[in-house]
């Protein structure tokens, strides 16, 4: 069985590209890694600095919407596998916004499609293996869990793209025979994340005692999974997963978002050495997201008998690690929160 050489990973330098982008880089010294990222507000070569000097390392600045682009790239450099995670990513923004996600999310992916195919002729172990959500199957009430049979049933425009985007993945195996994977995790945290989403927001608001927006009642449920987690996932669905299946991958860690608020405003007031309370002071409920899926919940058997993959970082001590990453990279969070940020944050939080 060859080795799969010279891997294309898209979005790498988005929070959770960065972290595969790493682990490949670091773990394989026999595969070459090529990082595409057009470097949206979400893509940030700092993320990936101690190791840009690698030999086995390429960043490639490039669009995958642009058709032409991406089939004279493809054509340019053989690729043996495409690893997929570049995305518009943010709920909210898909909101205002949601053309830039079709553009990305769907056409770009469709773009990556019909330049692999033509790889995964001449090359029959090639594999495209495509990073996707837990939102795409809508929301659960209060019991159940998404397993990978669940009907697809997304409620916003970034899950209605990513959705899209996996059907178009199994069309491509179906129809072309293209080998692919499909994984669908859920919520994740830790270092290199951009402070819109929930957790690095509230910390960086915390710090600048700004309020905490929450949305509706707060009784929003997500599962989270520790960011290296999902790239020690990552990793593994892409030597060991079994082509044309999906797997879903979950933390076995589901919270509420006010009781999450909770928990980091105490980890947050041990950390700034303030009176227990003083960050929860902060939460001000605003109103809900339209659309707003109640509740998330994977299940993760799959991976777990299949392949063997658990969750290693407890909740605790994962949102420990996320907290004194950004006391210890002030300086990354006061370059991504600087300029345009201002803006959206104004236009999206009226608080
Ligand atoms: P992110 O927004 O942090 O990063 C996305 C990256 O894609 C950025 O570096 C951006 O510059 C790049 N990108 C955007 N448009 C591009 C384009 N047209 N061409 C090339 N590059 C482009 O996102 P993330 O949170 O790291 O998510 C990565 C992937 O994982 C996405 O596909 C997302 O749907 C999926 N996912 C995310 C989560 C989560 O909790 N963050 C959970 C499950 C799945």
């Amino acid at each position: 069985k060859n080795i799969p050489k010279n891997i294309l990973i898209t979005g790498g330098a988005g929070f959770i590209g960065s972290h595969v982008v790493r682990r490949f880089v670091s773990q394989y010294k026999s595969y070459n890694v090529f990082n595409l990222d057009v470097l949206t507000y979400a893509g940030n070569l700092e993320n990936l600095k101690d190791i840009e000097q690698a030999p086995n390392y390429t960043f490639i600045k490039g669009d995958i919407s642009d058709s032409n682009y991406i089939s004279s790239l493809f054509q340019k450099q053989m690729f043996d596998a495409v690893v997929h995670l570049a995305a518009e990513s943010h709920v909210d923004r898909s909101i205002t916004d949601p053309m830039s996600f079709v553009k990305t999310n769907v056409l770009g992916t469709v773009n990556l499609l019909n330049s692999s195919v033509q790889l995964a002729k001449e090359n029959p172990d090639f594999l495209f293996y495509h990073i996707s959500t837990d939102e795409v199957y809508g929301s659960l009430g209060k019991d159940g869990f998404f397993t990978e049979k669940t009907a697809y049933d997304p409620n916003s425009p970034y899950s209605a793209s990513k959705a899209s985007s996996d059907h178009f993945v199994r069309a491509y195996g179906e129809t072309y025979g293209l080998p692919y994977i499909i994984s669908n995790c859920s919520n994740n945290y830790g270092p290199n994340q951009f402070p819109e989403k929930l957790i690095p927001l509230f910390i960086n608001n915390i710090i600048q005692n700004k309020p905490l927006p929450v949305y509706g009642d707060g009784n929003y449920t997500r599962d989270w999974l520790n960011v290296k987690d999902h790239a020690r996932a990552i990793d593994l669905i892409f030597h060991k997963g079994r082509k044309g299946e999906t797997y879903n991958v979950g933390g076995f860690n589901e919270r509420k978002n006010i009781e999450l608020t909770k928990l980091l405003c105490r980890l947050m007031d041990k950390k700034l050495h303030r009176e227990e309370g003083t960050s929860e002071k902060l939460i001000t409920f605003v109103k809900d997201r339209p659309g707003h899926d109640l509740r998330y919940a994977i299940d993760a058997t799959k991976i777990k008998q299949e392949l063997g993959w658990e969750p290693s970082v407890t909740f605790e001590e994962g949102l420990e690690n996320t907290i004194n990453w950004y006391f210890d990279n002030k300086e990354w969070l006061d370059n991504v929160t600087s300029g345009d940020y201002l803006e959206y944050y104004k236009k999206q939080y009226q608080v």
